[in-house]
């Protein structure tokens, strides 16, 4: 498919082959993006797939056409993955989920840890961030945002291949654990904030079948380390087709 400019559409603004735009979408692509008549679009529902289109009607901030085309699980990777990480100070986290929606994560759920900054992630700005990279960067899925403590995110973590990300020298580099793989349709990286895990943490998530992953001998930032693991994953993914 040729480039096109990408939309977000609510899933009741299409029916059959005909789609509709208004509201701040609309008036984003009619007043910003100047979509004209017989211009060709890419709609997106933020559930996965996305709706190739071609404008028919263009009225004030409100624009009609026809949908011509469905592409299932739009620029998607072949595996889901899924990030857990510390809650970190500032606008890190901001950055983690931009950068991580674009490299094509699932999941991020923001852990509450011992040596987390003590407050709440700001749920609903992180979910904006999100919708806003996955636009500009054209992907079919907006990311699951959430919270939630260690021991729950451990027990919904039960499938795939799963990774705590660590400096350390025992730790071995992800991309040989992921060169082991043969097949896998999940992929958990947990990212501790920047006092690290605690012993506790670290022993809870190794029982859980977390293994010791690390991306260099330097310290980095969580939200480097973040940043790093998921395009790790998302190439090694793309390079041995998991999941096809
Ligand atoms: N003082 C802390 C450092 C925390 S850095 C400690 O010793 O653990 C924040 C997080 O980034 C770490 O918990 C780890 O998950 C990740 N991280 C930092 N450097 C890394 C590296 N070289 N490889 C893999 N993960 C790393």
């Amino acid at each position: 498919m040729a480039e096109r400019r990408h939309f977000i559409i609510h899933p009741d603004r299409l029916s059959g082959d005909r789609f509709v735009l208004n509201g701040e979408e609309g008036h984003h692509a009619s007043r910003v993006t100047r979509i004209r008549i017989g211009d060709e679009i890419t709609l997106l529902d933020t559930a996965g797939p996305a709706y190739a289109g071609v404008v028919e009607q263009v009225s004030g901030d409100r624009i009609e056409g026809c949908v011509v085309e469905k592409i299932n699980d739009y620029h998607e990777p072949s595996v889901s993955i899924h990030l857990g990480i510390g809650l970190l100070k500032g606008s890190k986290l901001d950055t983690v989920v931009e950068k991580c929606t674009e490299l094509g994560v699932s999941s991020i759920t923001v852990l509450t840890l011992e040596n987390s900054v003590k407050r709440n992630a700001n749920l609903e700005r992180l979910e904006r961030l999100s919708l806003s990279a996955m636009k500009q960067c054209g992907r079919g899925l907006m990311p699951e945002v959430s919270d939630s403590d260690l021991s729950r995110w451990i027990d919904r973590s039960a499938e795939g291949e799963k990774f705590v990300l660590d400096g350390s020298s025992e730790s071995e580099p992800l991309v040989s654990h992921l060169a082991c793989v043969e097949s896998c349709i999940q992929i958990r990286l947990a990212v501790g904030p920047e006092g690290g895990f605690s012993p506790d943490e670290r022993a809870s998530l190794r029982a859980a079948g977390f293994r010791r992953a690390s991306i260099g001998p330097r310290r980095l930032r969580a939200e480097t380390a973040a940043i790093t693991s998921v395009a790790v994953a998302e190439q090694m993914a793309e390079r041995n087709n998991w999941g096809e």
